[in-house]
């Protein structure tokens, strides 16, 4: 007699760090932000240094997160809001990304990927992920590899490789950048950042970030060492100066004044 084998399929995982349920700066609206835990890039500013290990933080299921979710829509559903995938870095785990932004579609809600762009290869996953994400907030830390490397610890090939693919599948983005001293405050660096993003029309925003040490404590609690210690925010001369750069490009940048 033939034995009836009932397999039952294990729900995809993914391993994040917190959320915080009315986030109003990563995306359009009032946002459900996800933290993934996980990131290979070593940014000497990073404000989530609590992050980068890729084994910290708890597994969920997309079941789990959005139970947690739909108790929120009422709220994160007007004016354009919703939920936003960030990090650490939310595309190492684009598969569970892409289930999560799938069923918040289902549900109506919108979706954000906020991404370093570094992705392992532009493959099946991450077609898959952008095929359920409404908007991408792509870091841009620096556009000179040789400074980039030293700011965050890996070249920025593949970050540059994934702007280009948004603008190939014409995805809409919003840029940051974020203007450190002595790293990413120069005017080189600005044309640099004009005359690769002047031309891309998927770009819908451009958003100057000044730099600040608000994560240095994070640092400190774990043992490491803050390399930007006494490293101050830059004036507001610095981002008019960048922000007229860009223009010089077409490319409207804004920060807040
Ligand atoms: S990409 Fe983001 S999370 Fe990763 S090191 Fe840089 S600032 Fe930190």
């Amino acid at each position: 007699m033939n034995q009836l084998i009932v397999t039952t399929k294990e729900p995809i995982k993914g391993r994040m760090h917190s959320f915080e349920s009315f986030g109003t700066v990563d995306g359009p609206g009032i946002r459900f932000i996800v933290f993934f835990q996980g990131c290979l890039m070593r940014c000497l500013y990073c404000h989530n240094r609590d992050t980068w290990d890729l084994k910290a933080g708890r597994e969920i299921t997309v079941d789990e997160l959005m139970k947690e979710i739909v108790s929120y829509k009422n709220f994160i559903m007007p004016n354009d809001g919703g939920v936003t995938a960030s990090g650490g870095e939310a595309i190492l785990q684009a598969e569970f990304v892409a289930a999560w932004f799938r069923a918040c579609h289902e549900e109506g809600i919108h979706t954000c990927l906020d991404t370093n762009g570094y992705a392992r290869q532009i493959d099946q996953t991450i077609e898959n992920l952008m095929d359920v994400t409404d908007l991408v907030m792509l870091d841009l830390k620096q556009i000179n590899d040789e400074i980039h490397q030293k700011l965050a610890g890996v070249s920025n090939k593949r970050v540059l490789e994934f702007a280009q693919y948004l603008q190939k599948i014409n995805k809409r983005t919003w840029i940051r950048y974020v203007v450190v001293p002595g790293w990413t405050d120069d005017d080189a660096s600005a044309h640099l950042l004009g005359q690769f993003i002047k031309d891309m029309k998927n770009i819908e925003r451009v958003d100057l970030l000044p730099y600040h040490s608000l994560g240095a404590y994070k640092w400190k609690n774990i043992g490491d060492k803050y390399s930007l210690e006494g490293v101050e925010p830059p004036p507001r001369e610095t981002l008019d100066r960048i922000q007229a750069i860009l223009e010089s490009y077409g490319v409207a940048a804004t920060f807040s004044k």
